[in-house]
């Protein structure tokens, strides 16, 4: 079947690679698991052999077509259908359990992706996922490293990531043209522990991150915070005045907001009539 290169297709053909992926996933027996993207089955058949049953979500109508001829009904369910409209809730509770997930992801929409399993997380348990191999650097980079920002933060706060091992493009048919991550993401999110408001943090830490090449201070002027209670909130938070965001932990950030909550003079994301922005 020709591939469609709008969609993302880039189909796996390393067996050693979807062994690897599979066994990434832990024990699956007795479990339903989640399969972004199948494709044309080169995980599925994998996961098929050691879960209870495979939910296999594909866009693709040929695909899918294709795949409910490859596997019986009773071990693969095929979903024709967007993943970023695919109700995992509803999936968690017809299992009974929180939801492994595994995907190659199409990349043209790896970021629409994850913000869909971040606002998931309450549904399930851990995700197996391909990326580009620079995005799985950006997603699990560590504070103060150059590739450190807005990704990292907003996975990190739904749980640990670990990166697995790295594909060629000789991997996969057709080769892309970068090289591949695949990395394990456990959900345990990190809201209540750090005391913060889901929503708003959120928007906080997409301001901060709003322009690399200023300061953090810089950036909480131009969301509109009172520039003497930024100056308080990094004291408080013993923050440096000249920090930038890529420095700051997740910790960080969590008490930077709490203080810029309780001390702020316009709600978060408004930007006040009289703010001095830089
Ligand atoms: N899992 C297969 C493999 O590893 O060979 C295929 C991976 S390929 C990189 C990505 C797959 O995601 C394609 O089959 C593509 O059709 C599918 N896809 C693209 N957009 C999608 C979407 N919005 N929802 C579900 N599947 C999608």
């Amino acid at each position: 079947m020709p591939s469609k290169p709008k969609l993302g297709q880039n189909f796996l053909n390393d067996t050693d690679a979807v062994q690897r992926i599979a066994a990434s996933l832990g024990d699956l027996s007795g479990r339903t698991v989640v399969e972004i993207g199948p494709g044309a089955g080169a995980i599925t058949g994998a996961l098929a052999a050691r879960a209870a049953h495979v939910l296999a979500v594909e866009l693709d109508h040929d695909l899918a077509v294709h795949l409910r001829s490859q596997f019986s009904p009773e071990r693969v369910t095929v979903l024709t259908q967007d993943v970023l409209h695919f109700d995992f809730a509803a999936a968690a509770a017809a299992a009974g359990h929180s939801l492994p997930v595994v995907g190659n992801l199409p990349y043209y929409i790896t970021s629409q992706i994850l913000l869909k399993l971040a606002a998931s997380h309450a549904s399930l348990d851990l995700a197996v996922l391909m990326v580009q191999r620079e995005v799985a650097d950006r997603i699990a980079a560590d504070p103060g490293s150059r590739d450190y920002g807005l990704l990292s933060v907003t996975v990190q706060l739904y749980g640990p990531v670990q990166k697995l091992f790295t594909l060629p493009p000789a991997a996969f048919s057709p080769p892309p043209d970068v090289h591949s991550t695949v990395f394990r993401w456990r959900f345990a999110p990190r809201i209540e522990e750090l005391g913060i408001d889901e929503a708003g943090f959120q928007r906080f830490v997409r301001q901060v991150f709003a322009q690399k090449r200023k300061t953090l201070s810089n950036n909480l002027r131009a969301a509109g915070y009172p520039p003497q209670a930024i100056v308080a909130a990094l004291e408080a938070a013993q923050v440096p005045a000249q920090a930038r965001s890529e420095a700051l932990t997740v910790e960080a950030f969590a008490s930077l907001w709490k203080f810029l909550a309780k001390e702020r003079a316009t709600p978060l994301g408004e930007v006040a009539p009289s703010a001095e922005t830089p």
